[in-house]
């Protein structure tokens, strides 16, 4: 390049708040990404292009056609390939920003590897948490995380036309568990697999995460929205929350018990059971599972049968080691069967698309 030529981030530098100082400290910055899904793409992109010096990535799942409609960091390629997609993001990535030094890691994120996965078991560790995830197990350990080593986290969700955002401040609070004690029983909420999602909403969102992640790597916790933010593309409405400091009756913010870190709540157990079926324990959720209310949101992606006990469902989903289709067998404490694999961490992300929790 010429002497005098104008650099990658030029246009960003002119931004009064960044600067050729900020760009050099969000070059030496480090982003972890939790969850490669929609809003994980989407808030990887922003980042790489940002010039983050360093960026993370933790997904469990591989790359589906249905994907493409809002995940922006694949293509087709990647499906016929059947690549995780840590890893098609990361070479994506890879390709839009040489400088920034991605590291992908194809893992199922839980309490026993959470920490040295984060990188918080070296003295590397990241400087900001976002959430790309798409259950509340995973959010709250990142919640526990947050809180124990101090890094902000970026909560954020989307689901059909709705998208919220609030961040976590170390030291600060309320934080998420101060909302959420416990994760919502396994089929309580829509997910993105059962009540639809639009990418323009994830657009959104995740365009706001980045920009409160680049504030706060900037220095500028000042800057920072205080405020849950909630809105409805498709009917025109958001609103802000303020959040009051409550948060001395919180096990996480308030007497620092880290109970997600230390396994003694969330994603618990899952075990082989027979000869083609993963058993998940119940993931330390609230109240019994509302079976019918269950089945019926299942009930469009296969058929869904009711008893006292249990549902049973067969569900047709894309090509891949389940051949079309899966089964998932719930109880009334939250117990799962997946039928139709042997791999523990497909059986989760199944069980964290269709049933959410
Ligand atoms: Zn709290």
């Amino acid at each position: 390049m010429s002497k005098g030529a104008q650099g990658r981030y030029h246009r960003q530098e002119l931004l009064p708040d960044v600067g050729v100082e900020g760009q050099r400290r969000l070059g030496a910055s480090h982003a972890l990404i939790l969850g490669c899904g929609a809003l994980g793409c989407g808030v990887a992109d922003q980042l790489t292009r940002a010039g983050v010096g360093r960026i993370t990535l933790i997904d469990r799942d591989v790359v589906e056609l249905t994907n493409l409609q809002r995940q922006v960091l694949f293509d087709e390629q990647d499906v016929a390939e059947g690549l995780p997609k840590a890893e098609a993001a990361r070479r994506r990535l890879n390709e839009i920003n040489a400088q920034v030094r991605v590291s992908a890691h194809v893992a199922d994120f839980d309490a026993s590897n959470a920490e040295r996965l984060c990188g918080f078991t070296t003295d590397a560790g990241p400087d900001v948490l976002l959430d790309g995830t798409d259950n509340f197990a995973a959010r709250l350990l990142l919640n526990d995380l947050a809180i124990k080593h101090a890094v902000p986290y970026l909560y954020a969700g989307v689901v059909g036309c709705r998208g919220m955002q609030m961040t976590v401040f170390p030291g600060g609070r309320p934080c998420l568990r101060c909302l959420v004690e416990r994760p919502p029983a396994p089929g309580t909420l829509p997910t993105c697999d059962t009540a639809g999602v639009l990418g323009a909403v994830v657009a959104i969102v995740a365009g706001v995460q980045a920009a409160e992640a680049l504030k706060l790597l900037l220095g500028r916790e000042d800057l920072a929205s205080r405020s849950l933010l909630e809105f409805d593309i498709w009917r025109n409405q958001r609103r802000r929350i303020e959040m009051s400091s409550a948060g001395d009756g919180c096990a996480c913010c308030g007497r620092r018990q880290f109970d997600y870190l230390d396994g003694r709540l969330g994603e618990t157990s899952a075990r082989l059971c027979g000869r083609d079926a993963v058993q998940l324990a119940g993931m330390g959720a609230e109240g019994p599972v509302d079976l019918e209310a269950l089945a019926a949101r299942l009930r469009p992606h296969g058929e869904a049968t009711v008893n006292r006990f249990l549902l049973r469902a067969t569900l047709s989903c894309e090509a891949g080691d389940d051949g079309g289709e899966v089964g998932l067998t719930v109880f009334r404490d939250g117990r799962t069967i997946v039928r139709g694999t042997t791999r523990t961490e497909r059986a989760r992300s199944l069980c964290a698309k269709y049933l959410g929790g």
